[in-house]
């Protein structure tokens, strides 16, 4: 059972929105993979997540992926 780091409480496995500020725009990546405390809601991924939402990131800030706007942010879903 994994238990989270700051609390000590434990941690559910499920998917989340991450939003991530960029160039000030908000992207939200949707169905994000990760573990989140019970108690504190800090969110835990793995190392091939966390690569997976930088590479978002980048290409978002390169310009590459241009998702559609939303309200006032940018949604996408995590790439498989
Ligand atoms: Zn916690």
């Amino acid at each position: 059972m994994k238990k989270c780091a700051i609390c000590g409480w434990k941690v559910k496995h499920k998917k989340v929105d991450i939003p991530a500020l960029l160039k000030n725009k908000l992207l939200m990546i949707r169905e994000v993979p990760a573990d989140v405390c019970c108690e504190c809601e800090e969110i835990y991924y793995t190392l091939e997540v966390a690569r997976k939402l930088e590479a978002i990131e980048d290409k978002f800030m390169q310009g590459t992926i241009k998702p559609a706007p939303l309200k006032n942010a940018y949604e996408l879903p995590l790439p498989a």
